[in-house]
């Protein structure tokens, strides 16, 4: 995006292997404007939610309860799961299977909070986040990781970490806008999701943007804008 100071601040992160860690709860429109920074700065991409949510998948095509933590727990350390982190196309793929498209169904947003729960789960998918993470550090090209314990868990040592949140009123309705997601009902997930990770408040040192009454640019804007700022403080 010429002229709004995206592409020099992308210039000056080359190389640099630069991590930007966002958390929100769901529905604040994070992943969209996270993958948008992402794309802008030209970095790598990591969508954390996606990870939980294609375990999900993998354990009700199993035929596994949800419900049942030793055989979930198990599945997490087996799961086949491949996860492209590139910003302009993130795919996750099953058994070399690409099923980025079926981790919004209702089932799925109906399990995945109970998934993301177990703290063996846990264990297994922040250990293949952190590997991903420092693949994208070592090459140099740098990523921004977006869930719910990036800030505070996987990478607090993020050179650039943010909480994005917007009233519950207008995360209700960015869900519902989203095709797919009528069925999908965030309190009860944040709740269940609040009770493993703080993410509605900040942690000492992260920024908050509230999106409430912004547009999605003004967002990804504003997250271009820190970055900047946190290379400037780098110097
Ligand atoms: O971000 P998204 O709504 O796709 O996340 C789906 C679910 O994955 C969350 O409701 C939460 O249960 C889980 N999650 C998590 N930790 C993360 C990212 C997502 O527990 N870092």
């Amino acid at each position: 995006m010429a002229g709004d100071g995206s592409e020099y601040v992308g210039q000056q992160i080359l190389g640099k292997g630069l991590v930007v860690a966002i958390d929100g709860p769901s529905g604040a429109g994070k992943s969209t404007v996270a993958r948008l920074a992402a794309a802008e700065l030209y970095l790598n991409y990591l969508d954390t939610g996606a990870m939980y949510r294609a375990l999900t998948l993998y354990v009700l095509k199993q035929g596994v309860d949800p419900d049942d933590e030793p055989a979930v727990t198990e599945l997490a350390r087996t799961v086949p799961m491949t996860v492209e982190d590139v910003a302009h196309a993130p795919r996750v793929l099953l058994d070399g299977k690409n099923v980025t498209n079926q981790l919004h169904s209702k089932e799925v947003n109906q399990a995945v909070s109970t998934v993301a729960a177990y703290p063996g789960v846990r264990a297994e998918l922040i250990n293949f986040q952190r590997h991903l993470i420092q693949a994208a550090v070592n090459s140099g090209r740098g990523i921004v990781a977006e869930g719910r314990d990036m800030t505070t868990v996987v990478v607090p040592g993020a050179q650039v970490r943010i909480l994005i949140t917007a009233s519950e009123e207008v995360r209700k309705q960015r869900r519902a806008a989203q095709s797919g997601m009528n069925e999908d009902s965030i309190e009860e997930r944040d709740r269940k999701d609040s009770e493993v990770n703080e993410f509605m408040e900040p942690a000492p040192g992260v920024s908050v943007i509230d999106t409430t009454h912004m547009t999605e640019k003004q967002v990804v804007d504003q997250i271009v804008f820190m970055v900047g700022h946190a290379l400037k403080a780098e110097g």
